[in-house]
């Protein structure tokens, strides 16, 4: 089967993140049998998702893992003009499909790839590692990472994540980490606004307390030009439970609020300091009423920023493979930093454009379909020698 042909298969599995991945991680595994290569799995607790990975080649260190989610994004709401779920060429040099490009477009091309990697006198090995629910967070990679590294008794070099980059090496990509903070403050007749604690007013000054934060940040030179923007930015983007009625003190409030980093800035850090602040806020708000209180959850889990600097020999490496001489950064959250915190250098680099990713109409054009497969010839080629 040649790519076109396996994205068709992969592309009919609709996975969206969150969902159970078994069927399609069940035909991945048959293919994977089918060619004589044995592979791991590593489940959730439930059993119901599970991460793939696999090593084509000799058992020596310095090889290079190929990285890929098997999950997708909904489709709900958005005005498709083919099946989501079936591979369409619309005859136009593109390829529609939820999850062409984003990413299962990079899987085809290592799985295409795998008969040559097997008939290869390999030097040193490839590693296929598959994940699930990297949409609704990054979840699977730091146990598919983990493991990768428990399993083998080498030790792989590189990890290369194959998002689409249009195959453009990637060398940053901003960390994100959201949070959700909520506020019980007294209700009341809103005359006694001065003497009760509405958790509406309190909440928009912690809100302004964040932006304030980020500003500080910018201005005290934590800036990263490499980045769009060049700095840390925090955000809130939904505000909850506030209020019954125009004339009643709210006694209750929640906020959402998403922190994405430069490599310089930790959310757990500003998450900490923020922590303080609160911790401030209230005890000098319990003395108008002692059951105030703020609390702050994860509402998606904290995924570290990439930062592989040029001197890497990973970066030489991609460009040489990829032959794109200019490295570049991203704004979107990906599995990169995981592996690069794992040990392995780290780079992105795949086939489509990240425009058409999360879209209606999603696509990857055969042309960038091709250069993967093109992409995955030369690193056979240089791991043979
Ligand atoms: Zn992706």
């Amino acid at each position: 089967m040649n790519a076109q042909e396996i994205l068709s298969h992969l592309v009919s599995f609709p996975v969206l993140g969150g969902e159970s991945n078994l069927p399609i991680a069940e035909w991945i595994e048959a293919y994977l049998t089918q060619h004589g290569v044995d592979f791991v799995n590593v489940p959730n607790e439930e059993g119901t998702k599970r991460s793939i990975h696999c090593r084509i080649g000799p058992a020596v260190d310095g090889g290079v893992i190929l990285s890929g989610h098997t999950d997708v994004v909904p489709v709900e709401g958005q005005p498709w003009n083919t099946d989501p779920f079936v591979l369409t060429d619309g005859n136009d040099g593109k390829l529609y499909a939820r999850g062409s490009c984003d990413m299962k477009g990079f899987i085809a091309c290592c799985l295409a790839a795998l008969p040559e990697m097997k008939a290869a006198d390999l030097k040193k090995p490839i590693y296929f590692a598959f994940s699930y629910d990297e949409e609704i967070g990054c979840i699977a990679a730091p146990a598919l990472a983990a493991d990768i590294n428990n399993h083998y008794e080498e030790k792989p070099a590189y990890a290369i994540i194959g998002e689409p980059s249009m195959m453009q090496p990637i060398v940053g990509q901003k960390g994100i980490v959201i949070y959700k903070t909520t506020l019980n403050g007294s209700a009341g007749h809103s005359s006694r606004i001065r003497t009760e604690v509405s958790a509406i007013h309190e909440a928009s000054r912690l809100i302004l307390w964040l932006e304030a934060k980020m500003n500080a940040l910018i201005d005290s030179g934590h800036v990263d030009e490499r980045f769009t923007p060049p700095h840390s930015t925090i955000h809130s983007g939904v505000f909850e439970h506030s209020g019954i009625a125009p004339n009643v003190v709210s006694d209750r409030a929640s906020f959402y609020w998403d922190v994405r980093v430069i490599p310089m800035d930790k959310g757990a850090e500003i998450k900490a300091e923020f922590d303080e602040h609160c911790k401030q806020v209230e005890s000098e708000l319990q003395q108008r009423f002692p059951e105030f209180k703020i609390d702050t959850v994860e509402a998606h889990p904290d995924v570290p920023a990439l930062d592989t600097p040029d001197h890497l020999p990973v970066v030489d490496f991609i460009k040489d493979v990829s032959g794109i001489n200019e490295t570049g950064t991203v704004a979107y959250a990906a599995e990169a930093g995981q592996f690069a915190e794992a040990g392995f250098q780290s780079v992105i680099c795949g086939p489509g454009d990240i425009a058409q990713a999360h879209r209606a109409n999603e696509f990857i054009a055969k042309e960038q379909l091709d250069k993967g497969v093109a992409f995955m010839e030369r690193l056979v080629k240089k791991l043979s020698v």
